[in-house]
């Protein structure tokens, strides 16, 4: 058994009161470490060391702050092997994906962020009357809040940018998937990372998060999750005015029309669908075909979501891995049912099942398509963030916008078309912060990334990332009128 730490002031400790939660390995459905069970103990000498830190670290160059975050992508680089199996080990993922994806990105993460920390500056407004410039100092600490969904991957995300516009951070990772957080805590400690400036408080979200997100002294709150936790952090901050980011839920749409490229749209909505079981919040968990070729696409998807090999993580050739928890596994559960009492038909998939026989306690659900159901119902509102997608009919382009539009969530959307001028019609008119034409997930990490409506409030990437992590002030001179 793994014994998982707390990393604070540049030490490891166990939780103040010495309590800590069982850490599972969803393959095998059972405990394989422990996680400190922090409170507001941990939480005061976190902020206590994120505090003191924030004296000098605030006013390091930021060519220095950006030299620390390199020399950590190079640290990650150099351990990706060790990290992508914990990381495939702790959620349950293909250890495929782990390597190619979660760590890749958690190193490019700290070496995207240290670059893009040249080109932060302020900028000049000039008019005979006045001269004004604009400059750009941090916060003090801040939390950053990760999912279990993309652990390394996503908490990253936030700390590089926190961290070189000259924050202290606080990270707290999801308890769920604790394991390569740790592991990072590991990198700095040994890369002798100052004492303070990081610290990764572990835990449940209902105690030290939110005691966390409470605490005066944090002065921004970067937050990806649920909806739910999304909304109670807002309340919760609501009268303080610090600074919050929140990157939430998603119910997205995959639009296919008929004279779309028919392969590269297939082969792309078995990946949207089915990355990390369906547990990335990009995933496209509706996918709307134009009638004209509807039983055609589902056919197909229903062969090639058939064929996707499901088995051990950490076997190179498994396509899909287990479920990140029993919890999420019953969740996804739940709503195949619903779904057929909503009246959907399971054209594939639809069961838990056991891979081999020493898998036979781990959270595997078959991937699963569903169709059958019109817009409104549950089944097709509510975000399930597992292996399923639905699939329905559309007849005009107006039916597909008002489908694709018709959920409180606002993520992403693909649209699948060879037809440039609909390709841009729809992109406008999609109610979503990122709207793919005839791709999924092409990132380029200077865009603004984030939601609308209920998916999320603000935008993470490039220089929006490092301008929610810092204060902006205006400078004033008198002009010359000569
Ligand atoms: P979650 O909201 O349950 O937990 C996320 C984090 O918040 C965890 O670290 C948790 O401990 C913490 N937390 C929980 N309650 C808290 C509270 N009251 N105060 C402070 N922190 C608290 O989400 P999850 O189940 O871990 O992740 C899945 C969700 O994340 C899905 O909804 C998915 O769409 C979303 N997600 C969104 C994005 C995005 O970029 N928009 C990316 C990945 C995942």
């Amino acid at each position: 058994m793994e014994t998982i730490l707390n990393y604070i002031d540049g030490k490891f400790r166990p939780s103040a009161s010495g309590r800590s939660l069982p850490n599972f390995d969803p393959a095998r459905g059972r405990p394989y470490s422990t996680v400190p069970d922090s409170d507001a103990i941990d939480a005061r000498a976190a902020v206590a060391a994120a505090r003191d830190a924030y004296k000098t670290w605030s006013r390091t160059p930021i060519e220095e702050r950006a030299g620390w975050l390199l020399r950590v992508a190079d640290a990650i680089s150099k351990e990706s092997a060790g990290l992508a199996r914990w990381e495939s080990i702790d959620t349950g993922k293909p250890i495929t994906l782990a390597a190619g994806l979660d760590i890749p990105r958690s190193q490019i993460n700290f070496e995207f962020f240290a670059k893009e920390a040249r080109d932060f500056k302020g900028e000049s407004f000039i008019s005979r009357h006045s001269h004004n410039v604009t400059q750009y100092s941090p916060l003090g600490p801040v939390v950053c809040i990760s999912p279990w969904n993309l652990p390394l991957y996503l908490l990253t995300w936030k700390i590089a940018p926190a961290l070189v516009t000259g924050n202290t951070v606080i990270a707290k990772p999801s308890e769920v998937t604790p394991m390569t957080a740790f592991r990072l805590s590991h990198i700095c400690a040994d890369l002798g990372f100052p004492p303070g400036v990081l610290n990764i408080l572990h835990g449940r979200g209902s105690e030290i998060g939110a005691t966390l997100v409470g605490d005066s002294a944090i002065k921004a709150v970067s937050f990806t999750g649920s909806t739910a936790t999304g909304r109670a952090i807002a309340q919760a901050t609501a009268g303080s005015f610090k600074k919050v980011s929140l990157e939430m839920g998603g119910k997205n749409p995959n639009i296919i029309f008929a004279d779309c490229d028919f392969e590269l749209a297939l082969e792309t909505t078995v990946r949207s669908s089915f990355s990390n079981q369906g547990q990335i919040c990009l995933c496209g968990s509706r996918i709307l075909v134009e009638r004209s070729i509807y039983h055609r696409f589902r056919d197909a998807l229903v062969t090639r979501t058939k064929a996707l090999i499901q088995g051990d993580p950490l076997h190179p050739e498994t396509q899909q891995g287990a479920l990140v928890s029993q919890v999420q596994m019953e969740k996804v559960l739940g709503y195949i049912e619903l779904a057929q009492k909503e009246g959907g038909r399971i054209l594939c998939g639809g069961k838990r099942v056991a891979p081999s026989p020493e898998l036979a306690q781990g959270y595997f659900v078959a991937p699963t398509l569903i169709e059958g159901l019109g817009v409104e119902c549950r089944t097709n509102q509510d975000e399930i963030f597992g292996p399923v997608a639905t699939l329905i009919p559309f007849d005009t382009e107006e039916e597909a916008i008002r489908m694709a539009n018709a959920t409180r969530y606002g993520l992403s959307a693909s649209v699948w078309t060879r037809d440039t001028q609909r390709a841009n019609r729809m992109a406008s008119s999609i109610e979503a912060g990122v709207v793919w034409i005839n791709a999924w997930m092409l990132r380029d990490l200077r865009i603004p990334f984030g939601g609308m409506k209920d998916s999320g409030v603000g935008r993470e990437g490039g220089q929006y990332g490092l301008r929610f992590f810092s204060e902006v002030k205006n400078v004033c001179k008198p002009g010359d009128p000569s």
